[in-house]
């Protein structure tokens, strides 16, 4: 297995007029000479989580970060204007945190990033601030160490 400490939240960066498979996102990525779809997982708009590369391959979409990460993208991202902009479904963000309370489960010590907070990178992606994800991640541990903790003292 490859070590992983980092799990990059990506958007693709599309307007809600549009809608992207992962099948077309395959072929975009194929176009660029890549593999596959560089993601790991892909959400799109109606929640539904979709495979794209198995964890244990090199992901294509973190120049720099790839080899040690997982990366995670949503259909949207832009408004109709094409402006950065949170076009998060509430099925997508459940989607998006049952998927990351998962990974947190095979990696705990990996961070949770978004793809603009990497250095060097000058992108608005994934358009909305992931330390409101961290938090949430924190809050739902938090929950669950409680819970534990109560089920012992019964
Ligand atoms: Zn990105």
């Amino acid at each position: 297995m490859r070590r992983i400490d980092l799990i990059v939240i990506h958007c693709t960066a599309s307007r809600p007029d549009q809608h992207l498979t992962l099948g077309m996102l395959d072929q975009m990525h194929k176009a660029r000479g890549w593999k596959c779809c560089g993601y790991h997982y892909y959400i799109t708009r109606d929640g539904q989580l979709h495979f794209g590369r198995p964890e244990e391959m090199v992901g294509a979409h973190a120049r720099h970060y790839n080899a040690h990460s997982i990366g995670i993208c949503y259909e949207g991202g832009l408004d109709e204007k094409g402006r950065a902009a949170d076009t998060r479904t509430p099925a997508q963000k459940q989607a998006l945190l049952t998927l990351l309370v998962s990974l947190k489960q095979d990696y705990p010590d990996a961070e949770i990033v978004g793809h603009c907070e990497l250095e060097g990178v000058h992108k608005a992606c994934p358009s909305f601030p992931v330390s409101e994800l961290r938090v949430q991640m924190k809050q739902l541990w938090e929950k669950r160490i409680h819970k534990a903790a109560e089920d012992l003292s019964e």
